[in-house]
């Protein structure tokens, strides 16, 4: 039967603020998207009926039109007008509703299988135009490596690389909804909604320490407004940043709207010494690095 496997990368977000409102309502982000070796692996088993099943080893993944990935082959078949047949077989190893943007990695990795086994595939950007549909993490997880991400987080430019380093990244309790992310925001900053209230950190230190490949500064220059309101009400998360810092880490943010926090380290050494104090937290620790397009 015909197949095809990809690698589903997570992401971290080494800045994440808001710019604005856009027209419908909906907060524009800025957003510099790094892909992870930490990934889940989709694999495409063509069916010969049209049927669409999704099996994956972790329990409470959502089956059928709940799962983003059957979701993306539906709206990637209508979009073509074809009917494609498929068992869907995650391999999930991303920590789900952490900020790590697994579902719309999933979904990416279907899109871009499912165009290999058409016999005229769409070209990246189509891809994209489609996946951004469907979720506004799905565009960068097709194109992958670093990218700086505009309005819901769909438009992406280029940016320079992450130094390489190797990272840390663990998952500090339950997930947070976008929505309640978005009110704590509003509760601290007043309606910082309001452009006069509220002006963007820059991006310009990290800008430069990456086109330099300096990890350290890079480290330093790292920010996530969703950060102090959701470690004030995720304390695991919280510790689980100490103790990346206090076992060496140049610097560690929560990704996303959390509560997965990364750490950055300079060695391999420093990486395993975090990894077990979080281990005797009771918390997984996945240990990757950054990787490039
Ligand atoms: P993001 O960073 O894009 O906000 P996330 O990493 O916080 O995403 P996901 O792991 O993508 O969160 O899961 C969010 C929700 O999406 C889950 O509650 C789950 O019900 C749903 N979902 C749909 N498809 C998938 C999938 N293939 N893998 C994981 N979750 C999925």
């Amino acid at each position: 039967m015909e197949s095809v496997t990809k690698k589903a990368h997570a992401k971290i977000n080494l800045h994440l603020d808001i710019n604005g409102v856009m027209q419908n309502g909906f907060h524009s982000v800025i957003n510099v998207m790094q892909s992870v070796s930490l990934c889940d692996t989709v694999t495409l088993v063509r069916r010969d009926d049209t049927d669409i099943t999704v099996k994956c080893n972790v329990a409470g993944v959502p089956d059928g039109r709940q799962n983003l990935a059957v979701r993306a082959l539906i709206a990637y078949c209508e979009t073509r007008g074809i009917s494609i047949g498929a068992d869907i077989i995650i391999d999930k190893q991303i920590p789900m509703q952490a900020g790590l943007a697994g579902g719309s990695a999933d979904a990416a990795a279907v899109l871009l299988a499912v165009n290999e086994l058409c016999s005229s595939p769409l070209d990246m950007s189509e891809l994209c135009k489609l996946g951004g549909m469907l979720g506004a993490d799905i565009p960068f997880c097709i194109v992958g490596g670093t990218a700086l991400a505009e309005g819901k987080g769909d438009i992406l430019h280029d940016f320079p690389s992450m130094p390489d380093c190797v990272l840390v990244v663990a998952c500090g309790g339950e997930g947070v909804s976008t929505p309640m992310a978005f009110s704590m925001l509003d509760e601290i900053y007043n309606g910082f909604v309001s452009d006069v209230l509220y002006t963007p950190h820059s991006i310009s230190a990290l800008k430069s320490a990456m086109s330099e490949n300096d990890i350290i500064a890079t480290a330093k220059s790292l920010y996530n407004i969703f950060e102090q309101p959701i470690l004030s009400i995720r304390p695991v998360a919280s510790n689980l940043r100490r103790i990346m810092l206090s076992s060496g880490a140049v610097g560690a943010m929560m990704s996303g709207s959390g509560p997965s926090v990364f750490g950055i380290f300079t060695s391999e050494e420093k990486a395993f010494t975090a990894c077990a104090t979080i281990k005797k937290i009771g918390v997984e620790p996945h240990m990757c690095r950054p990787i490039r397009r």
